[in-house]
């Protein structure tokens, strides 16, 4: 499988479609992800372009994973979670949609069930206001 750079987060990385930006720098970019599993849920994306983990260089990976860290903290604090899920998938029979290497950051919520995956898409001014209050805690 080849990378396809008309994916969806490809898009997104070339500012030509909008998205909920929590952090950005030279190597990645964290955004709200809009059909949310739970309040907060935060998408940290390399900018490298890979298809997922299996093709990604192990560089890109070393790099990228002290930021899943300190977004998995912040959201996590910014939300009031009392726990954090970080899942990744790779390929469509694994659960992939978007074929470009990226770690969902999913707060859980004591007694409060996950939503499903790809569900419904989220209220744009919650989604804009989380994407604050993540950044400040980043
Ligand atoms: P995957 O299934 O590939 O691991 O995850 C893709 C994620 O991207 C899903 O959780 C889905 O809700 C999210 N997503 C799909 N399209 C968009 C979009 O246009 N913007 C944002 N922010 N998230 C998206």
């Amino acid at each position: 499988m080849t990378y396809d750079p008309s994916n969806i987060f490809a898009k997104i990385l070339a500012g030509d479609i909008p998205a909920h930006k929590v952090f950005e720098d030279d190597s990645a970019l964290v955004m709200m992800d809009i059909f949310p599993q739970s309040r907060g849920h935060t998408l940290v994306i390399p900018k490298a372009a890979s298809r997922n983990l299996l093709d990604a260089d192990p560089a890109v990976l070393s790099a990228v994973m002290p930021l899943v860290q300190r977004v998995a903290r912040a959201a996590k604090a910014a939300t009031g979670a009392d726990g954090v899920r970080v899942a990744q998938f790779n390929e469509a029979p694994a659960g992939q949609t978007v074929f470009h290497l990226h770690f969902h950051v999913i707060p859980v919520f004591d007694g409060v069930a996950l939503g499903t995956h790809g569900g419904g898409q989220a209220d744009n001014a919650e989604l804009a206001t989380l994407a604050q209050a993540i950044a400040a805690a980043l």
